[in-house]
């Protein structure tokens, strides 16, 4: 298989450390709000490479940590706390909105059918292993004590900076927005593994620590919580690409000078949606969530089919009328997958040939369009009703988008409801043709729409359809 690599800038082979076995990082969202749209596209698109594996036969242990505590607005311990923030919005203690911003997470993955992670935990529930990794640090002397904060100090490292396109620059910047820069720290990039002079007064979540009692910094809840479900050495470590630095870089840089010895060999990052307008943000208040997506009438999976056809690593820009476009595709090729009938036998050799294109799609850097494209030409085959479902069963173990699940009755009466837009404009000019007395017209459309298959019905209330 083949895999981009952010810290190689290539496409490597990918070679997990033990045969078979994959542990992969992910990291989780932080429980301030909801998940928009584009922090889904990462998890529909790490799911894909999880599914991806398992495909190619490898055994997937991943973990994955929810932010709860010490996430900050700004990338250099700066801005408000995220989760505070949260709660005053709302007027609930962190751990409500923690609780039911993770709920509601879990709730979108499930309707976009992304697995469960192997393990997941909350920040708050190991602050004993970020002291202890903090503690070795400074032990280590990769980490300095100023102000009742604690440090990492990046002079220490042979290489900091790991991901060539971010730099001592990206910092520069945030310096030219007018934040303030934190005087105790020895080097600009420096970060803080730990604070007790916090910024925050009303920080409401505070442990005891050698140091004082304070809170950790953002970036050790990755270190500590991947080392203790995955061990010593990582495959992959995945996030958005906003995650490269300084996040994935600290991380390295702090389980790298804790272990004496290299942590995680791929880092696998989702470019951003965007909308015309820009970056979606969180912070800014300006995004577009799931639930707002459903409320319009979208399919859950239609979005995960939108993702889908996109690679991760080309950034994605998001408009209704591509995810109407995406939307209409998914329900036909759905429609059309799950009417196959399950007739004649399997024919082994059609499914190991089709096996095998999808798994050079996948095992190509995770190529999701290329494995939609697949489907269609299964249905392209000239094979029997049981070997194409066959085919197709197999394909969404990776692409999960239910294929041979016909939608529910409920969800097809409510699409004649709602209508198809074709179809009622033809209604609406056959109902203007009777009240004009043209009957010769309203005739006309009555059959043209017969012949496709359409059946109007006219009732005291007006005219409905039918199909088929
Ligand atoms: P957060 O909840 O802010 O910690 O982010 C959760 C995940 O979403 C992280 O992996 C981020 O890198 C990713 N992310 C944030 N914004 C976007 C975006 N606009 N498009 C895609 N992924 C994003
Ligand atoms: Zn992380």
């Amino acid at each position: 298989m083949k895999l981009y690599n952010s810290i190689t800038r290539t496409k490597d082979e990918f070679i997990p450390n033990e045969a078979g076995k994959v542990t992969m990082y992910t990291c989780g969202p932080t429980v301030y709000h909801f998940a928009h749209i584009g922090n889904l596209r990462t998890y529909i698109m790490e799911d894909a490479l999880v599914r991806s594996l398992e495909y190619l036969g490898y055994d997937v242990n991943r973990i994955m940590n929810i932010t709860d505590v010490g996430h900050l607005t700004g990338d250099s311990d700066d801005g408000e706390d995220k989760m505070l923030k949260g709660a005053k919005r709302e007027k609930k203690t962190v751990m409500e909105i923690a609780k039911f911003y993770t709920d509601a997470f879990f709730k979108d993955c499930e309707q976009l059918n992304i697995k469960m992670p192997t393990h997941v935990q909350p920040a708050t529930g190991c602050i004993p292993e970020f002291i202890n990794m903090i503690e070795k640090l400074l032990e280590g002397g990769f980490a300095y004590e100023a102000g009742g904060n604690v440090y990492f100090d990046i002079s220490k490292l042979d290489k900091y900076y790991v991901f060539g396109e971010h730099n001592a620059d990206d910092l520069e910047v945030g310096v030219r927005d007018g934040v303030e820069g934190d005087a105790n720290k020895r080097n600009p990039a420096d970060f803080a593994l730990w604070f007790t002079k916090s910024k925050f007064d009303d920080q409401e979540l505070k442990w005891d620590s050698p140091w004082g009692v304070g809170y950790p910094g953002w970036h050790i809840e990755c270190s500590a919580i991947s080392l203790k479900y995955g061990g010593e050495y990582l495959d992959i470590h995945c996030g958005g690409i906003d995650n490269a630095f300084p996040h994935h870089t600290n991380e390295i840089a702090q389980s790298e000078a804790f272990l004496g010895h290299k942590w995680c060999n791929f880092w696998f990052h989702v470019l951003h949606l965007n909308t015309a307008s820009g970056k979606m943000s969180k912070s800014k208040g300006e995004f577009l969530i799931l639930d707002l997506l459903k409320s319009k009438g979208y399919d859950p999976l239609a979005y995960r089919f939108f993702c889908l056809l996109s690679h991760y690593r080309k950034p994605l820009v998001f408009s209704y009328e591509a995810l109407d476009n995406a939307s209409t595709a998914y329900k036909k090729l759905r429609n059309r997958c799950s009417s196959i009938k399950e007739e004649g036998e399997i024919d082994p050799e059609a499914v190991a040939k089709a096996k095998e294109a999808f798994s050079d799609a996948v095992g190509n850097d995770i190529n999701t369009s290329l494995a939609i494209t697949a489907v269609y030409d299964v249905l392209k085959l000239n094979v029997s009703g049981a070997t194409k479902r066959a085919i197709i069963a197999d394909y969404d173990k990776v692409l999960a988008l239910d294929l041979l699940t016909p939608f529910a009755a409920e969800e097809k009466k409510e699409e004649t409801e709602a209508g198809d837009p074709e179809i009622l404009a033809q209604i609406a000019l056959r109902a203007e043709a009777k009240k004009a007395k043209n009957f010769a017209e309203a005739d006309r459309i009555r059959n043209e729409l017969a012949a496709k298959g359409i059946t109007l019905i006219d009732t005291p209330n007006g005219t409905t359809y039918k199909i088929g």
